[in-house]
């Protein structure tokens, strides 16, 4: 069993000696001002402390859907994710279809994941991102018992397949809109690279890059609740996630850490 997590809530207070680096960035107010979610699936990926430096030098927050197993091999990288303020999502612990195995595993994947995240970071991610996009109403009922909302996407960034700087960056800005979550991984070694080009070219054209839990509507998402509203029918969602275990074809996850 694991304890239950607090309700998705922005505006939840800090427990002492929570992320004080958080609290010197002027929060941005997305009702009033242009915002996108950029968001990194997958991970700690490998290059994930290239991209902290980068979100940190052009003052930029993410959202991270961990996966278990990676967070247990790389827990300094989760660690410093939540430290720098980024929102953190649950992204199972081994990515399975969840729509193809039993109830009692769905639940395994996510509590292990949520337990190993608030022993290695102090903190319970927040929301559920399921492998592939893919759920059904087991997987929205237990969400909605652990009191987190299932966070999907609405714009993809094609990083896993084309593994090109100029096709992602072309990509990203293509589908970029006002509250848009956009989907990348931080195991894709182009992604990362470009990332500080299209940070500049986001914010050229006026977006401030937030969290998920910061854009406007988000704050209103209840648990179990499918968030940006209408993403599970805006697209076929698996055409956009990589098929298969990512890090099989990427690098392994013990290289170098
Ligand atoms: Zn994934």
């Amino acid at each position: 069993m694991s304890a239950p997590t607090a309700a998705w809530s922005a505006d939840k207070p800090k427990a002492a000696g929570e992320a004080t680096s958080t609290a010197k960035v002027a929060s941005v107010d997305c009702a009033k001002v242009k915002c996108i979610a950029l968001t990194f699936d997958d991970g700690p990926g490998k290059y994930a402390d290239k991209l902290l430096d980068t979100l940190k030098k052009y003052k930029s927050k993410a959202t991270f859907f961990l996966e278990g197993q990676y967070v247990k091999s790389r827990p300094a990288f989760a660690k410093r994710m939540v430290a720098e303020g980024h929102d953190i999502g649950n992204h199972s612990y081994t990515h399975p279809h969840l729509r193809e195995i039993s109830e009692d595993r769905i639940r395994e994947e996510l509590t292990k994941t949520q337990d190993l995240v608030k022993k290695v970071t102090g903190k319970y991610p927040t929301t559920i991102r399921p492998p592939y996009g893919e759920f059904d109403e087991r997987v929205q009922a237990i969400a909605t018992e652990m009191g987190m909302p299932i966070i999907l996407w609405n714009g993809g960034s094609r990083d896993w397949a084309t593994r090109n700087e100029t096709a992602i960056y072309n990509e990203v800005l293509k589908n970029a809109k006002r509250d848009g979550v956009i989907l990348m991984h931080d195991w894709v070694e182009q992604t990362v690279k470009v990332m500080p080009k299209l940070l500049v070219a986001l914010q050229k054209q006026g977006y401030h890059v937030v969290a998920v839990s910061s854009l406007r509507g988000a704050k209103g998402v209840k648990a179990g609740d499918i968030y940006p509203v209408g993403s599970e029918k805006d697209q076929d969602l698996s055409s956009e996630s990589p098929t298969g275990d990512p890090e099989s074809y990427a690098e392994s996850p013990a290289d170098g850490l």
